[in-house]
């Protein structure tokens, strides 16, 4: 796809959303990290629901440590897979402590060597803590960007190389979270809004489907 045609897709997107930014809740790197790894599989409002307690009393890796996986355990049981992403985040809490002196590595390897901490998870953080262009991407970001036709893929990793490839510069840092948003309230997975969408004009989508009908009574 043309870059004139990506930037005005992104404009578009950008009119629609005023304010493109994660919707975890969160008050350090480090409780964002452990919403980030919770989120797996989850919705960010299951999460959200689950940290607002937890948070009050775990706000860096040793609050972590001290509370336990038994009771992390009870905090998180109404998330899916809670039992090893306790695991997993009381043993990413030990290793931040001992390792790295309870603050979050910047560097991508370092990120997903963290237990629990996969691709996806370490671009989300580079992406909304370290302010990096990263564009991870999840099962929104994934159908949205091979509907519009930006990308033409089968698997999340070939995705993110390619959408950072050709997403314009200016758009690197808001991507990931216009493409989410626009998944989730708009372009959805069974019903897109396809007639309240502002990129309509520009989106493979509906072409596609009419070739597909075309094709098929012929
Ligand atoms: S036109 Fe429809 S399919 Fe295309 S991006 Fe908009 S909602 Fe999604």
């Amino acid at each position: 796809m043309r870059s004139d045609k990506i930037n005005k897709i992104f404009q578009y997107l950008s009119s629609a959303i005023s304010n493109p930014t994660t919707e975890l809740k969160y008050q350090n790197p480090y409780t964002f990290l452990v919403s980030v790894v919770l989120s797996a599989q989850a919705t960010d409002k299951s999460v959200n629901a689950a940290t607002k307690e937890l948070f009050k009393i775990v706000k860096r890796p040793n609050d972590m440590i001290k509370l336990g996986e038994k009771k992390l355990r009870s905090h998180i049981k109404t998330i899916g897979l809670y039992n090893s992403k306790a695991k997993n985040i009381i043993k990413l809490s030990q290793i931040l402590k001992e390792k790295y002196n309870s603050k979050i590595p910047k560097n991508f390897e370092s990120l997903t060597s963290l237990p629990g901490v996969g691709n996806k998870t370490a671009s989300v953080y580079q992406n909304e803590i370290l302010n990096m262009p990263r564009i991870a991407v999840d099962t929104h970001v994934f159908r949205v960007s091979n509907r519009i036709g930006l990308v033409q893929t089968k698997n999340p990793d070939e995705t993110q190389k390619i959408l950072e490839s050709i997403i314009p510069k200016k758009w690197l840092k808001s991507a990931h979270h216009l493409l989410i948003l626009h998944g989730r309230y708009t372009c959805k997975s069974q019903n897109p809004l396809c007639d309240q969408c502002k990129v309509i004009r520009l989106c493979n989508y509906n072409n596609k489907n009419e070739e597909d009908k075309k094709n098929i009574s012929s």
